[in-house]
């Protein structure tokens, strides 16, 4: 399997083809196309797929033509449509010019399909003449498919952010790339989806605890409440106790003028004084 990916725009302004030179694309464009045709083509590698990176004067190579490539892909983003929140696209050469063009179609579509979802940009065909019959079309071989990617646009203000985040950009191009090429199979497609699965389990699991210890606090300021609300009731209780007993020893020790211990008192001062010649009276 191999592959070219171009950088739109890059040294264009070298171009053996002087028409082209002025053809520099937007400002900003062509530092992301390079970033992200290198980065891409790191990962595909080292998925296997061997990557030709070229600049945008690949068409002044005499042997371009000579080689049939897995895919041909040309790489930008330097469409600007004011106030349309951004958008891209992949197109194909115009068929009646492609010798490949079924295949062409094909791998433009699912890798738009797969890109411009996973990296967030709104997908809208601007298909047009300078897509349809891009220069470097006529500078390949019949049986090589041809796709150029508009991968957002530069100078809008949602896209601009997502674009200068090429690590992103560059990952979801080479999954949308191996996607087209069969080269992502069935087995790494379910652990993406299990991967999503999981990170939603933990996200749930992380909102279950975060509740769990809210309650855990409220029920632990309701338990020290209730503890100091026991204590007082202790207290409360304790000094009733204390009352009783007070009580209790003033009943026992209490002494009326009747009490069998001053009836005793007085006889023995009646029989005194009745020794003493007193009066009895007295
Ligand atoms: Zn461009």
């Amino acid at each position: 399997m191999k592959i070219v990916l171009q950088a739109g725009h890059e040294n264009i302004k070298n171009n053996c083809d002087t028409a082209l030179r002025g053809s520099t694309g937007a400002g900003g464009e062509v530092e992301i196309n390079i970033a992200v045709r290198n980065t891409t083509a790191e990962l595909l590698e080292k998925a296997g797929v061997n990557v030709k990176k070229v600049d945008a004067n690949f068409n002044c190579e005499k042997t371009s033509a000579d080689e049939d490539y897995d895919l041909f892909l040309a790489i930008h983003c330097d469409m600007d449509y004011p106030d349309d929140k951004g958008s891209g696209f992949c197109d194909f050469p115009e068929p009646s010019t492609d010798g490949a063009t079924e295949r062409s179609q094909y791998l433009a579509k699912t890798i738009q399909d797969y890109f411009f979802p996973a990296v967030g940009i709104n997908i809208k065909s601007r298909s047009n003449a300078n897509t349809r019959y891009f220069y470097m079309w006529k500078h390949l071989s019949l049986k090589t498919p041809c796709v150029l990617i508009e991968m957002g646009q530069v100078k809008d203000a949602h896209d601009s952010v997502i674009l200068k985040d090429t690590e992103k950009v560059s990952k979801a191009l080479a999954n949308a790339i191996l996607q087209a090429l069969g080269l992502q199979d069935e087995k790494d497609l379910k652990i993406e989806k299990l991967q999503k699965e999981l990170d939603e389990m933990r996200e749930s699991r992380n909102d279950w605890r975060t509740r769990y210890k809210q309650l855990e606090k409220e029920y632990e300021k309701e338990v020290q409440e209730l503890r100091i609300h026991r204590d007082l009731l202790q207290k409360d209780l304790s000094e009733a106790n204390a009352r009783i007993e007070v009580l209790e020893k003033a009943i026992m020790t209490n002494k009326t003028p009747l009490s069998a211990y001053s009836i005793k008192e007085r006889f023995q001062s009646i029989v005194h004084s009745l020794l003493n010649g007193g009066d009895f009276n007295a």
